[in-house]
């Protein structure tokens, strides 16, 4: 037998989605178990994708296959399409393997021409429907498989109901949808320079057709991209009998939800529209009812409704959303999904069906998508207020959250103002680390430039703060900018949402989070299921202590230069890095000492015997070089020097790419004062905290970081060693330390079993590995990466989604290697991925310790790490 591209809905079922799409295989379900749904069958995904690899065409064996399955259509429905007897109208609606909601096409009551629309108007003695129905098809067909826009159908209708002096398209009369289908179609004919074709096998085809090729259309394709839906799936395609909500007042088509899909309460939630037909309801033609009048308008078909919600939702075990439609009191089901609901509704859902006994704990730990957590742990702004708000502009949703404040320019103003009691927004072109302050004492961050890895976005994600990057339409000025033919001035009042990008000129206020008791019962299944541990990127023990109420079991990335960036800190960093001996450096960094000992003791407090793995020194020295003549001046003053000697200097610390420059380990290697410096905080810190809490067992993870070769590991490893010895020598409290590394060079990852020899645990930088394996900056991606993904060439970023075709390998190949010199290795991951869930599952699978995110994102760890385990659980 030839390879089979159609099936009826009867031959179908609920698990064949891949193949008939999710409506398609609902609609099959359905009409397995008995529920009323108009007849019909589905192409199939692989018919659409053999249509655009037959240079977008129908092959005539898949043809010839849709005909055959419109014959046995027509002998269940005792009607043939295009007959002047008995006409058979069917819909063509789109359906994707994932639910794409509105973003591909449908067309309603095709079959109709200029005789159909005559004999159903004889059969049904209501013209006036006919002529509607028709008229709609004109529109729709128009618009999808034309190409004519929707606007100029809207135009006409808008004219004809003025001249009438009417407001609403249900009182329109048959004479009128009469005369709406004489001018659609002279519009046709004029903008197609033909006829409206009346062949309706040849309607049937285009409309397939045009189906097919709504798959790429551009809003179908922006949402692909941001729900990681692959564009090899292709949609299916079903053709269906119609059933009519729009032949009279006891008619009409509705939209539900088994429950409320924004609070999860279990109550039936829903909007019905009489006398109407397929989006009317949506589209907002008219103000439709609540479901709960469709009890009093249609008693039986609201009984049965209500009947077939509890089996639905009995046989998915899971909320639903349905599309009905009541013919003259007769209900039909034309659509279920399983609903898309808020964060906090999906929590109480899956709570209330572990309680009604319908799931078990680890389905319910299922239901809940990790990144929905986020809206539940950040501030949110009024509803109300919300709704009445106007966008002036967008950017990225780069770190989720609610903000409303008076625009600031700069990280100093930021903090004058806060210091003054006012509420902040910081606008800035992009952020640099010396912004980090400004950041934080900011309601919120916006950025005209920069993607959602720039470096605003990261550290606004791991301060819990709400950030918007990249509102590439802002236009700045001097402490001003203009946006849209708007300019705001500082201290104008600005609202960002960070969970939408959008960008309010007003003041909207804000609500704090409401986490309910759901919340906590919910991540305890979670961790109940979850092998991965999950851990911490922070460097404050504020931050330290946020991500332990979120649960976090550890610091998997201290990053010991963001405390060098404050005000007296960079002042003794610059002094080391200009240092013409070795004695001046020491001097420099004996005045680091005491500060980085007093960050670590906080950290280790703030995790209370959790373990603790602290990076050492990391980026270029060029960022810590001063720029500014005055700077430079102030330096030359305290350390004797000349303005231009030091000037000189400086200059001479230039480098030409910094990112694979003087940085990591080699500052240790050429200046062991820094890592002898650093040891000395990071064990002098364990002891006097372990001395304090007797209870705890400080144990601490020094990181050697950007380490290439094992040599030179165990260069810097030597000098660790040996300063951690002395101080633990001259303590009477001992504590225990381990030595390990970051594998983010590829070098590295290669050689993983060389560098296991020295190191006791690994910690997969990402972000870096990432960026030296495609060899491409992350600053600089945002250029050329749009272009890569229209041509297909890369879907995803791979600095927000883990590259496991490419940069996986090497975590793999890593950890294979280093487990296979020292079995126990512990193995672990912080680059931005560790906080994402399709990577935290791929972590799950190479068999990682664990994974260090940022503290807003360690519930979303949580559970996305017990997902991986459920899911992968054989
Ligand atoms: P979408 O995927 O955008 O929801 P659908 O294919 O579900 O598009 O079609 C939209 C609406 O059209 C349905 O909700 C339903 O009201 C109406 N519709 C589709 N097919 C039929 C049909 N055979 N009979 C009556 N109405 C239909
Ligand atoms: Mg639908
Ligand atoms: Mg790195």
């Amino acid at each position: 037998m030839s390879h089979k591209y159609v099936y009826m809905f009867e031959e179908g079922n609920a698990n064949m989605r891949e193949l008939l799409g999710g409506k398609g295989a609902n609609l099959a379900e359905m009409t397995n178990i008995g529920l009323p749904v108009p007849y019909g069958f589905t192409i199939t995904t692989e018919a659409c994708t053999r249509y655009y690899e037959d240079g977008e065409k129908i092959a005539d064996d898949i043809q010839a296959e849709i005909l055959s399955y419109l014959d046995k259509l027509q002998a269940k429905a005792g009607k043939i399409l295009g007959s002047r007897e008995n006409p058979l109208l069917v819909s063509v609606r789109s359906g994707a393997r994932a639910s794409m909601p509105g973003m591909m096409d449908t067309i309603l009551n095709l079959g109709m021409n200029d005789d159909v629309v005559e004999v159903v108007a004889e059969k049904t003695n209501n013209p006036r429907f006919a002529y509607d129905s028709y008229r709609r098809f004109i529109q729709m067909f128009s618009d999808v498989v034309m190409g004519l826009p929707k606007s100029t159908f809207e135009v006409i209708i808008d004219e004809m109901k003025e001249k009438k002096g009417v407001k609403l398209d249900t009182e329109l009369d048959a004479e009128d949808m009469k005369e709406m289908v004489v001018r659609f179609k002279a519009y046709y004919k004029e903008k197609m320079g033909e006829d409206f074709p009346q062949d309706s096998k040849l309607q049937l085809m285009e409309a397939i057709k045009a189906v097919f090729r709504s798959w790429n259309n551009e809003r179908a394709i922006f949402y692909r991209k941001m729900n990681d839906i692959p564009s090899s799936w292709g949609t299916a395609v079903n053709v269906q009998m119609m059933v009519f909500g729009n032949m009279g007042e006891d008619c009409g088509t509705g939209v539900a939800f088994t429950r409320n899909p924004a609070t999860g309460e279990k109550k039936l939630f829903g909007e019905f529209l009489m006398n109407a037909q397929g989006e009317d309801v949506v589209a907002g033609v008219r103000t439709p009812m609540t479901i709960d009048q469709l009890a009093e308008t249609s008693p039986k078909a609201y009984a049965k409704f209500v009947d077939i919600c509890d089996k639905l939702e009995n046989h998915y075990k899971d909320m639903q959303d349905m599309e009905f439609t009541v013919e003259h009191g007769e209900l039909f089901m034309l659509q279920t999904r399983n609903g898309k609901r808020t964060g906090a509704a999906a929590l109480k859902i899956a709570c209330d069906m572990v309680d009604e006994g319908v799931i078990t704990e680890k389905e319910a730990v299922l239901r809940v998508e990790p990144q929905q957590l986020d809206s539940l742990l950040h501030a949110q702004f009024d509803p109300a207020a919300l709704k009445k708000a106007e966008v002036v502009t967008r950017g990225l949703a780069a770190s989720p959250g609610a903000a409303c404040g008076q625009i600031v320019f700069s990280a100093a103003d930021a903090i004058e103002w806060k210091n003054e009691g006012k509420k902040v927004v910081l606008v800035r072109l992009e952020t640099s680390p010396e912004d980090i302050e400004g950041m934080h004492v900011s309601e919120g961050v916006l950025t005209v430039r920069g993607g959602m890895t720039s470096h605003a976005a990261v550290v606004a994600r791991g301060m819990g703060a709400c950030c918007v990057s990249g509102a590439g339409e802002i236009v700045m000025g001097d402490k001003q900018f203009t946006v849209n033919g708007r300019t705001f001035k500082e201290g104008d009042w600005l609202s960002i949402d960070g969970s939408t990008g959008c960008v309010y000129g007003e003041r909207i206020p804000t609500q704090p989070a409401t986490i309910s008791g759901n919340f906590e019962r919910f991540m305890n299944w979670a961790d109940e299921n979850r092998v991965l541990k999950i851990r911490t990127n922070a460097d404050t023990p504020k931050d330290a202590a946020q991500a332990r109420a979120f649960g976090a079991e550890g610091i998997g990335l201290v990053r010991t230069e963001h405390m060098f960036f404050e005000a007296e800190r960079i002042k003794a960093i610059r002094e080391m890095i200009v240092s013409k001996t070795a004695e001046q450096r020491k001097a420099a960094l004996a005045k680091l000492l005491p500060m980085q000992r007093g960050d670590f003791e906080g950290i280790y407090e703030a995790m209370q015997g959790n373990p603790v793995t602290i990076r050492y020194l990391d980026p270029p020295l060029h960022e810590f070089v001063p720029k500014e003549d005055k700077d430079i001046a102030e330096l030359a003053n305290e350390m004797n020097m000349s303005f231009e000697e030091l000037k000189g200097i400086c200059e001479g610390l230039h480098e030409f790419n910094p990112m694979m420059g003087h940085r990591g380990c080699r500052l240790a290697v050429t200046y062991p004062e820094i890592a002898e410096m650093q040891t000395q905080a990071v064990i002098e810190a364990a002891v006097n905290v372990q001395r304090r809490h007797p209870e705890w067992n400080v144990v601490a993870e020094i990181m050697i970081p950007l380490v290439g070769e094992v040599k030179e590991l165990k260069f810097v490893k030597n000098i660790v060693v040996k300063t951690a010895d002395e101080v633990l020598a001259k303590s009477d409290i001992k504590v225990e330390y381990h030595v390990g590394t970051m594998i983010e060079i590829p070098r590295a990852a290669l050689l993983a079993d060389e560098i296991a020899e020295e190191a006791e645990f690994f910690s997969f930088g990402t972000n870096d590995l990432t960026q030296m394996t495609f060899g491409f900056s992350r600053d600089d991606a945002g250029k050329f990466l749009g272009a890569y993904y229209d041509a297909k060439i890369y879907e995803q970023d791979p600095f927000a989604k883990l590259d496991q075709h490419g940069v996986g390998q090497l975590i793999k190949m890593a950890a294979e290697k280093g487990r296979s010199v020292r079995p126990n290795i512990k193995l672990g991951i912080c680059g931005e991925h560790g906080g994402e869930p399709s990577s935290i599952e791929f972590c799950h699978k190479v068999g990682l310790t664990y994974v260090s995110c940022s503290p807003y994102r360690v519930p979303i760890a949580r559970l996305a790490a017990a997902q991986a385990a459920i899911k992968n659980a054989k």
